[in-house]
C-alpha cells in the first residue's frame, strides 16, 4: 500500500473513495461533512436519510463506517465514519483507530483501490493533531487490505507538516 500526504480539499480528490468525518446523525454538519454535502449535492444526503430510516435508526455508532454514493464528487463513493470527540479523562484512541480500519474494510468490500481520508476528529471533535496523526498513520499501515493507494488530505499547513513528521518517524514499511 502506498501512503501519500496532500494538502488540500478532500472534495476535490479523484480517489475511488473519499471518507467523510461525519457525525452519528448522518444528516450533515460543518467541516469536512458540510463541504462534502455542499459539493456532492443532494443525492448523498438522500442516501444518508435512507440509512437512518433502515439500518441506523439510532444513528451511526462512533468508530463505524458506511458507504453512500459520492453524488457529484469526482470519487465513486463516500464512506461516512464517526470519529470520537477527544476526551482528556478517557482513552478513546481505539475508536479513532476503528474509524480508519472500518473505512478501509468497507472500501475493500466495495472493490475500491484508492481512498482519501481527512484528519478525522481533529476539527470540531478537538483531537490533538500529532496524536491523531499517529493513530491514523499507524492504523492504516497495520491493516491487511487490497487498497493500494491511501491519501491523507490535510486542510492546512500545520496538519500537513504534523502528518509528514509522524510519517517520517514511523520509518519504512518493509
Ligand atoms: P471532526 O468533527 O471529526 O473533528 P471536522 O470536519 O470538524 O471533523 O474536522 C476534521 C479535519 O478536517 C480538521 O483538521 C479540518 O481542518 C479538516 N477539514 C475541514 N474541511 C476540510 C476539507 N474540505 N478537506 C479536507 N479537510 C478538511
Amino acid at each position: 500500500m502506498k501512503i501519500t500526504l496532500v494538502r488540500g480539499d478532500i472534495t476535490r480528490q479523484d480517489t475511488d473513495v473519499v471518507v467523510n468525518a461525519a457525525n452519528s446523525s448522518l444528516l450533515g454538519g460543518g467541516g469536512v461533512d458540510g463541504a462534502i454535502h455542499r459539493r456532492g449535492g443532494p443525492e448523498i444526503l438522500a442516501e444518508c436519510r435512507q440509512l437512518r430510516a433502515s439500518r441506523f435508526g439510532r444513528g451511526l455508532p462512533t468508530g463505524q463506517a458506511v458507504a453512500t454514493t459520492a453524488g457529484e464528487l469526482p470519487a465513486r463513493w463516500v464512506i461516512h465514519t464517526v470519529g470520537p470527540v477527544h476526551s482528556v479523562g478517557e482513552d478513546r484512541s481505539g475508536l479513532l483507530a476503528s474509524c480508519y480500519r472500518e473505512s478501509l474494510r468497507v472500501a475493500d468490500e466495495l472493490g475500491a483501490r484508492s481512498v482519501a481520508f481527512p484528519a478525522i476528529s481533529t476539527g470540531v471533535y478537538r483531537w490533538p493533531m500529532e496524536d491523531a496523526a499517529r493513530i491514523a498513520l499507524g492504523t492504516v499501515r497495520s491493516v491487511d487490505t487490497r487498497i493500494e493507494d491511501v491519501r491523507f488530505v490535510l486542510f492546512d499547513v500545520v496538519a500537513y507538516q504534523t502528518f509528514e513528521q509522524v510519517l517520517r518517524g514511523l520509518g519504512p514499511t518493509d
